[in-house]
């Protein structure tokens, strides 16, 4: 799960790390009192969207001016022209997709003087099963321009969770950002923090780009970018709270009120399996054959029939859907409850599409007989491969 900038940066403050203070606001008439409070001379008004590069953004509509989704403002009223220009439009950004994300939220901050910027994140670390760190001191910029361009600019290292983070840990960083005396202090002190509130609210990813040196040589988190482990939101109601909605996905959401494991993709084909092993195999199947799945979907082993339907349902809703392959081996899934559940959301819904049924396992062929007696446009397969190859023709327009 994702949150705003301004979210995780009252979580890293909580863990004791710096952070500039500032206010966020929901509309325009919330500006001038934020600014303020803050006092400034400077402030930064910084668009609060799930995605990076906002700086380097465009909005979509002219009335929210050239300058980019976060903007340094030197006057009160400049903070309050700043605010009425960016909420309420679109913002696109490397990370957003030519649709961008609209913006209904800002965050005003003191604005702070930079000396240098520097980059900072950590993540789980797949490989290692440990949590890593990546720093640089190339920071403010894409760093995935400079992963690839000078790879040797950045140092990556994990932490034993036996052993947890130690102060040498710290010294490394400090060395690869070139710090010394007090600022390197302050650096050990900096990755003790964030390594604890990494671990102490199950987070996946933390990026804080940039991490900056100001003018009068301190450390601070001037970006925070922040998400948790989904499968560990339940021990924390609190982070579950700064959830925002209207950022995710409506298809995710509404899979989620039915706790279906989907995922949307760009693809045309939409797919309904039992098992996760399973239809990550339908999606390679798929690709193999030269076509690209419209979403990931894991219906689990027990569904009801009500949780199939809500299931196809969110599948043929997707605009870019061409066709459905549904596959199923039935264990514990029943393939005469998959029979049902599909044909109570045609009925519902109608079928616009191509849809290929490829059942085996558990009464596969009451499962069968329910679909022939139901009069739909199936077209049946036998195994995975013949579902995929006919699935791809079927949308290719074949037969
Ligand atoms: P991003 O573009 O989405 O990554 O947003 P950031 O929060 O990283 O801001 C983009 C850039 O704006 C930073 O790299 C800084 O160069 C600049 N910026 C952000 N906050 C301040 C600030 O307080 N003072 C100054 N001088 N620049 C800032
Ligand atoms: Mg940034």
């Amino acid at each position: 799960m994702n949150i705003h900038e301004y979210q995780g940066k009252a979580v890293l403050k909580e863990f004791g790390l710096p952070v500039s203070r500032g206010k966020a606001i929901f509309s325009a008439d919330e500006a001038e009192a934020a600014a303020q409070e803050l006092g400034g001379p400077l402030w930064v008004v910084k668009s609060q969207i799930h995605a990076g590069g906002r700086g380097k953004g465009k909005f979509k509509e002219a009335a929210a001016g050239e300058k980019g989704g976060v903007r340094l403002a030197k006057s009160i009223d400049e903070v309050k022209e700043f605010a009425r220009q960016m909420l309420g439009n679109t913002l696109v950004t490397v990370q957003t997709g030519e649709a961008g994300k609209q913006v209904n939220r800002l965050y005003i901050e003191d604005g702070s003087d930079i000396d240098t910027e520097l980059y900072l994140s950590m993540l789980v670390d797949r490989a290692t099963g440990q949590v890593a760190f990546v720093v640089s001191t190339e920071g403010g910029m894409d760093i995935e321009q400079v992963a690839h361009d000078t790879p040797e600019k950045i140092l990556t290292f994990s932490v034993d969770p036996a052993t947890g983070v130690m102060p040498h840990h710290g010294r490394t960083v400090a060395k690869a950002l070139g710090l010394k005396g007090a600022l390197a202090k302050e650096a050990e002190d900096l990755v003790t923090k964030l390594y604890t509130a990494f671990i102490a609210k199950d987070m996946e990813m933390l990026e804080i780009n940039p991490l900056i040196i100001t003018k009068d040589q301190h450390l601070k988190c001037l970006d925070a970018k922040i998400s948790f482990d989904g499968n560990a939101l339940y021990r924390h109601p609190e982070i579950q709270e700064l959830r925002d909605i209207t950022e995710e996905d409506e298809k995710e959401i509404e899979a989620s009120k039915y706790d279906l494991a989907y995922i949307a993709l760009d693809g045309t084909i939409g797919c309904m399996v039992n098992g996760a092993g399973l239809a990550m195999a339908t999606l390679d199947i798929i690709k193999l054959y030269g076509e690209e799945p419209a979403n990931f979907l894991d219906v689990g082993g027990g569904a009801s029939e009500e949780k199939v339907t809500a299931a196809f349902k969110i599948i043929t809703a997707d605009p870019n859907v061409k066709g459905i392959l549904v596959n199923i081996f039935g264990g514990i899934m029943k393939c005469d409850v998959i029979a049902r559940g599909v044909i109570a959301a045609v009925k519902a819904v109608g079928l616009q599409v191509p849809l290929v049924v490829r059942l085996e396992g558990t009464n596969v062929e009451e499962g069968k007989q329910i679909i022939r007696d139901s009069g739909l446009n199936v077209i049946p397969a036998d195994d995975l491969d013949d579902a995929a190859q006919k699935i791809v023709n079927a949308v290719r327009g074949g037969k």
